[in-house]
């Protein structure tokens, strides 16, 4: 049977621009982003919705959401 191929929406860190403030961790509604070892915000694809709210919330705007195959 053929795959049918979707498109979601996620978040991507520009990770060596991101000052680890942890803003957009405490906006994410899934809980998908952690502050790694206070360097650099991380998103878990798994958990991301797409919603954007991260990207909206970042002060350095350092967060892309973008289309990539489900
Ligand atoms: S796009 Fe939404 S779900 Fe994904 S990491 Fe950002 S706030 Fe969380
Ligand atoms: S809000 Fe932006 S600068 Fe702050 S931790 Fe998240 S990605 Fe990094």
């Amino acid at each position: 049977m053929e795959q049918i191929r979707r498109k979601r929406r996620k978040a991507f860190v520009e990770e060596k621009a991101c000052v680890a403030c942890g803003c957009c961790a405490k906006v994410c509604p899934v809980s998908a982003i952690s502050v790694w070892k206070g360097i650099t915000a991380k998103v878990d694809q798994s958990k991301c919705v797409g919603c954007g709210k991260c990207a909206a919330e970042c002060p350095a705007s350092v967060i892309s959401i973008r289309e990539v195959e489900a």
